[in-house]
């Protein structure tokens, strides 16, 4: 993955309209309380006053409905009655007037002539019967209610002087009138009116009546043809109150008498209207009823009591459709209100669960959200305290992000743009190949890479780091590269600290401490890998065993301390003359000193111990207590050998002890070289 523009694998971070950088963790506001949301419960008081009010309404306009359908009911049922009445009044009235027409015709024919003579045969009688069919006989009478003539021969010469048909023209006699007898129950056992003309003689006197007896079959069918509902009932009525005929129920209804006080039969006679439309309770049933009454009175017939229509209906039958209107209204109320109360209060419970499931992810997102907040917090104070910053490379659009402590290492403000210049390697100019090649090998193995490099800061701060990485793969393509750089500048100066430390104290160890010179441990350290080093090269290993003469007579001459500044000054002319690489001057022991002479013959060797007696001589230490001189003098031993690698180098201290040895035997203050032997 390279950059077009040039510098591999570093291109610029893209830059933020604002020109900053886009942080790693975007500071995220710690997320407020969670918003308390409680259940507010005027929406579902207002959701049930609206459907309380909608059902009131539905309620009212029912009501509404039902009222007028119960009016028209009403209005059609009574026309309908009236209807029928009048077909049955009409009916009636042509009746009456035929029959009064008849008796009238027969009445001239009887006062025509004389009564005793009347042309008005039983034939007669019976063609004129027939001719109307809502007659069964006419008869006539004379003025003692005798029977004078009748189709019927059984009854000629009958008396029926109680009858009220005959009784009533009798008494009251009125020739102009048509008498309408009370109903009763003629020989041949029907139940019937009669209307009746009174019959006057030559003089005006009353001579008789003639009468005609209404079929009631007749009547009956009448009344029956205009029923057309079961419930419904037509009756014929005389004006004293009293049923003669009552279709389909003449066995149980006739001769009740509907002139009861204040009855609405009475009420309407008393009218003198024609028509009475009312409600009546039947005195037999109790039962509640639709009636109209009419009168059939006509003025022209002159009748002496009326007769009125009644026709009826049961109200139960008649509001039965309504009821049932209204019973199933009332269930479809029942239905809708509870229907509509049961979703409303579903609708509730589930908007109820739906805010209360809102409510949870809210608080669910909030904590999610207050996690990450602390999770990203938790990782800017981490990433501050171990001085790590985090960056990433989005390959895609090759936007760099830093957190804020890699702008803290880099001493860069956070609104600092991230361009090429700011590019990673850029900042680690030491290690710039590696980090490249580390990252090379990131996009193309996966490893991750981690290096120290040292970087100065434009603060002029010179920090050592650690920069750590890898690349992301997503379907087997490197997306982008995250990384994390550490200050460990603490780190490395504490490393070098204690490695300086240790090396002083590795020094120390090996050093003695009042001369300055080598220790007797570094002298063995020495003359180990000298020998071995010697023996590898094939150059030959001097030693020098050096004893200053007389010493105990030093110290008690001059003072143990004098003694150790004597000491001191002889290890420091030693020191002063060996100086080649692998030379070493060490204290062996005591006031004896053991100089390693790597490269040095026996003859070299013994020059470099000549000039050590001869520079202490210079020297000029006074020693008024030597026996051998009066300055400080010493006795060295000379030897040198070309050392064998399986050898062992004692045999080196112990040739050059033994000259030593000869030495101060031959009288101190010299050189003497130690026999020849093979290493
Ligand atoms: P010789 O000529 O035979 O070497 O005689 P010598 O007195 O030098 O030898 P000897 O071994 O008898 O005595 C060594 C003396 O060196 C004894 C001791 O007082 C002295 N000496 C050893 N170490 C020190 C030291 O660190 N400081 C002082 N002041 N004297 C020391
Ligand atoms: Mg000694
Ligand atoms: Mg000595």
């Amino acid at each position: 993955m390279r950059d077009p523009a040039g510098d591999p694998l570093l291109p610029d971070a893209p830059a933020r309209p604002d020109g900053t950088a886009t942080p790693v963790v975007p500071p995220v506001p710690p997320p407020g309380p969670v918003p308390r949301t409680a259940f507010i419960a005027r929406p579902d008081v207002q959701a049930w006053a609206a459907l309380v009010a909608g059902l009131l309404v539905t309620l009212a306009l029912g009501a509404v409905q039902l009222s007028r359908s119960y009016d028209r009911i009403t209005a059609e049922q009574e026309s309908r009655l009236q209807t029928q009445a009048r077909v049955v009044s009409e009916n009636m009235l042509r009746q009456l007037r035929g029959v009064d027409s008849a008796l009238r015709g027969i009445r001239s024919d009887l006062t025509a002539s004389s009564h005793a003579e009347a042309d008005v045969s039983p034939h007669r009688l019976k063609e004129l019967g027939r001719a109307m069919p809502g007659v069964r006989g006419i008869v006539v009478l004379d003025a003692n209610g005798t029977v004078t003539v009748s189709e019927m021969s059984a009854l000629t010469g009958q008396n029926f002087t109680r009858r009220d048909y005959f009784t009533a023209p009798r008494d009251r006699p009125d020739y102009t009138s048509l008498y309408v007898s009370t109903p009763f129950t003629s020989t041949r056992n029907v139940y019937s009116i009669n209307l009746g003309l009174a019959v006057p003689d030559a003089r005006g006197q009353f001579a008789g009546v003639v009468s005609a007896n209404l079929d009631p079959d007749y009547f009956e069918i009448v009344a029956r043809s205009v029923l057309y509902a079961p419930d419904m009932r037509v009756s014929l009525v005389h004006g004293d109150g009293k049923v003669f005929i009552d279709a389909l129920h003449a066995q149980s209804s006739l001769g009740r008498d509907m002139h009861a006080h204040g009855s609405h039969f009475n009420e309407h006679v008393a009218s003198e209207r024609d028509e009475t439309t009312t409600q009546d309770v039947d005195t037999g049933t109790r039962e509640a009823r639709m009636v109209v009454f009419r009168t059939v009175f006509p003025k022209d017939l002159y009748m002496d009591t009326p007769l009125v229509v009644s026709v009826s209906r049961s109200l139960d039958a008649v509001y039965a459709p309504w009821r049932d209107d209204l019973l199933s209204d009332a269930i479809f109320f029942v239905l809708l209100c509870a229907s509509s109360a049961a979703t409303l209060y579903f609708v509730q419970q589930r908007r109820h669960s739906s805010a209360r499931a809102a409510r949870e992810r809210r608080v669910l997102a909030d904590k999610a959200a207050l996690q990450l907040h602390n999770a990203a917090e938790l990782q800017l104070r981490t990433g501050r305290l171990a001085k790590v910053g985090g960056w990433q490379l989005e390959l895609s659009t090759m936007a760099m992000t830093w957190t804020d402590e890699m702008f803290e290492i880099h001493d860069l403000d956070r609104q600092t743009q991230l361009s090429k210049a700011c590019s990673l390697a850029h900042y680690v100019p030491d290690a710039r190949r590696q980090v490249e090649e580390a990252m090379n090998e990131a996009m193309r193995r996966g490893t991750p890479w981690s290096l120290e490099a040292r970087i100065a800061t434009p603060k002029g701060r010179n920090l050592w780091v650690r920069t750590q990485g890898e690349a992301i793969f997503e379907g087997g393509q490197v997306v982008r590269l995250v990384g994390a750089l550490q200050d460990i500048t603490e780190r490395v100066q504490f490393a070098a600290d204690l490695q300086a430390a240790n090396e002083k104290l590795e020094r120390l160890t090996l050093t003695d401490g009042l001369t300055g010179v080598g220790n007797r441990r570094l002298f063995d350290q020495k003359l180990e890998s000298e020998w071995a080093r010697c023996a590898r090269r094939g150059l030959p290993l001097g030693l020098l065993m050096v004893d200053i003469d007389h010493f105990k007579l030093y110290n008690d001459r001059y003072g143990h301390q004098a003694g150790d500044e004597t000491l001191r000054r002889v290890a420091g002319i030693l020191a002063r003359c060996v100086q080649r690489s692998g030379e070493l001057v060490a204290r062996y022991g005591g006031e004896e000193f053991a100089v390693l002479l790597p490269g040095s013959d026996m003859e070299s060797a013994t020059t470099v111990a000549e000039g050590f007696l001869a520079l202490i001589a210079q020297a000029g230490i006074v020693h008024a207590a030597s026996t051998t001189a009066a300055t400080l003098t010493m006795s060295i031993g000379v030897a040198s050998v070309q050392p064998l690698p399986n050898a062992l180098p004692e045999q080196l201290v112990h040739s050059a002890d033994s000259a030593l040895y000869i030495a101060k035997h031959l009288g101190r203050n010299r050189a003497e070289q130690a026999p020849e032997f093979s290493g």
